[in-house]
């Protein structure tokens, strides 16, 4: 299984990636939690993750690929990837084709979340009050909205042209979501037995 899960900030591809790496037995690759955790080295470049991370603007996508790389190639030799965050920009995207038609691996399916704008943010803030992360305040989440959808949206009808994207409504319970996850993953690829 090797899935990309392409979401706003706030629709819940945390949760739904541990959920499904759990279910197909590969591993959750969440392109946020790697960069925070090497955001947090005393180094120039930690320094300077860090400062893009808090400001809610993308890491530049040469760091991010030097970031993610070794664990992508890693994971597809296990047997697959459950992609959360990774690839998000296009230049990002082609870099990564280029990389998995090198390794002979592709991107089985891309599992688009959306919700309404209003829902994700109140996700956020409701987070930030329990288990607060420094890019959970309004202001920084306002500007991570505009990010995605000026730089990562395009990347959903850069996969969709590609015949790879399904779409799933993240304005449901956790649980519900992941059911129709699963639903959808079995029409489109039945050989995995979902
Ligand atoms: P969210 O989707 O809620 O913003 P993430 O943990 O996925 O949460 O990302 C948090 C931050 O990490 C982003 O605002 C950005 O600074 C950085 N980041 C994550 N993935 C990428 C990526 N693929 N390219 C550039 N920056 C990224």
């Amino acid at each position: 299984m090797k899935l990309l899960l392409l979401a706003p900030p706030g629709a819940g591809k945390g949760t739904q990636g541990e959920r499904l790496a759990a279910r197909y037995g590969v591993r959750h690759i969440a392109a946020g939690d790697l960069l925070r955790a090497e955001a947090q080295a005393d180094t120039p470049a930690g320094r300077e993750i860090a400062a893009y991370q808090a400001r809610g603007d993308l890491v530049p996508d040469q760091i991010v690929l030097d970031a993610l790389t070794p664990a992508v190639v890693e994971a597809a030799a296990g047997g697959g990837y459950i992609l959360d965050g990774f690839p998000r920009t296009l230049p990002q995207a082609s870099a990564a084709a280029e990389l998995a038609a090198r390794l002979g691996v592709a991107l089985d399916v891309v599992v688009y979340l959306y919700a309404p704008e209003d829902v994700l943010t109140r996700r956020l803030l409701d987070r930030a009050s329990q288990a607060g992360r420094a890019d959970d305040v309004a202001d920084v989440i306002r500007h991570r909205h505009r990010v995605f959808a000026e730089t990562t949206g395009p990347l959903v009808r850069y996969y969709t042209e590609r015949g790879i994207l399904v779409a799933v409504d993240a304005d449901q319970p956790p649980d519900s979501v992941t059911a129709d996850i699963q639903e959808r993953l079995s029409e489109l690829l039945p050989f995995l037995a979902c």
